[in-house]
């Protein structure tokens, strides 16, 4: 049986750091970081993982401003919204929850957010300093969570085959580039599959460090992986529970099968998503900081 890849307790580690950190840099400045959050519309979805941001800024000592807004708002007023929080100095970082409501071009709004307050790390700008690596990138905060989670789970990634499967902007991309650079931790060949990918085990099959975000429930099967791997699962898919009228969530990986057969193995629940959130709270912080001219 793998070695179940705890998010929760590393979550709890990372957030436990933070929150010593902001109640030292306190003593220091009076001041704490503000994260604006934007939540747009009623999707139920969207309003839990607001509320979890919230409840983990109140939690480490991160000041959050909600910005609650019906689906009705226009993207010109949003983009005003935006563009407020851009110009005020107490606000140190802007997380826009998404998906957006139909008629909002998500793009644009992204692409209004200051590069310096973009905590979830979507702007171009953060996107291009992943790929060339540069240190003060804020990184998207899911491949951050997942790549935070192999430094702890692989002692020497060095050359090791890394596949990804998926090729979001948000995920499979960022990934990809996050572990190919030539740094501690990374230093990876790099294959990156998706829907046009024909065969797919063949790569899966070579991955010494598997990662599925794909949005495909348990679609990476046991005779999929290699033996001794290391799977990252980033997937969040709700289905059918066997109880009548429930649902569960389940990830990409079929974990019951590909547990007996792996090193190691992130859950879900449990896995990448509770680091997403911690990773969130360390790019809030790292705004703060640089903001502030503190050195990290
Ligand atoms: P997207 O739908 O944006 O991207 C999915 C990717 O998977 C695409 O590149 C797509 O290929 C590829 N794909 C789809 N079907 C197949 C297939 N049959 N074979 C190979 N590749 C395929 O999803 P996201 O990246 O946003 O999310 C992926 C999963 O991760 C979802 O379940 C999502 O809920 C979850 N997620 C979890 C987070 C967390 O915090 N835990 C955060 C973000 C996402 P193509 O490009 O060709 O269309």
């Amino acid at each position: 049986m793998a070695e179940i890849i705890d998010g929760k307790v590393f979550s709890k580690e990372v957030r436990d750091g933070l929150k010593l950190k902001l109640e030292s840099l306190f003593k220091k400045t009076a001041k704490r970081p503000v994260l604006a959050v934007v939540l747009i519309g009623e999707d139920p979805a969207s309003q839990v993982y607001v509320k979890n941001k919230i409840k983990a800024c109140a939690e480490i000592g991160v000041v959050s401003r909600e910005y609650i807004k019906e689906a009705s708002i226009t993207e010109n007023e949003l983009l005003a919204i935006i563009d407020d929080l851009n110009n005020d100095d107490d606000v140190n970082g802007i997380l826009v929850q998404l998906p957006l409501p139909k008629g909002i071009n998500e793009k644009k709004v992204i692409n209004a957010i200051s590069p310096e307050k973009d905590v979830d790390g979507f702007h171009p700008v953060n996107i291009g300093k992943v790929v060339i690596g540069d240190d003060t990138a804020f990184m998207p905060c899911t491949p951050h969570g997942c790549h935070e989670l192999i430094k702890k789970y692989v002692p020497n990634t060095d050359g090791l085959h890394v596949v990804v499967v998926g090729r979001s902007n948000i995920v499979g991309k960022p990934m990809a580039n996050i572990m190919v650079q030539k740094n501690k931790g990374a230093n990876c060949i790099v294959t990156v599959c998706h829907s046009a990918s024909k065969d797919i085990s063949k790569y899966t099959l070579q991955a010494d460090i598997l990662i599925a975000a794909v949005g495909v429930p348990e679609m990476i099967k046991a005779d999929m992986v290699k033996e001794g791997a290391v799977v990252i699962d980033v997937g969040v898919n709700r289905i059918p529970s066997d109880e009548a009228g429930k649902t569960k969530l389940v990830g990409d990986v079929d974990f019951e099968n590909v547990s007996k057969k792996v090193k190691a193995i992130s859950p879900v629940p449990g896995g990448v998503g509770p680091v997403t959130i911690a990773m969130l709270m360390k790019n809030t912080v790292k705004a703060f900081c640089i903001q502030n001219g503190i050195e990290e």
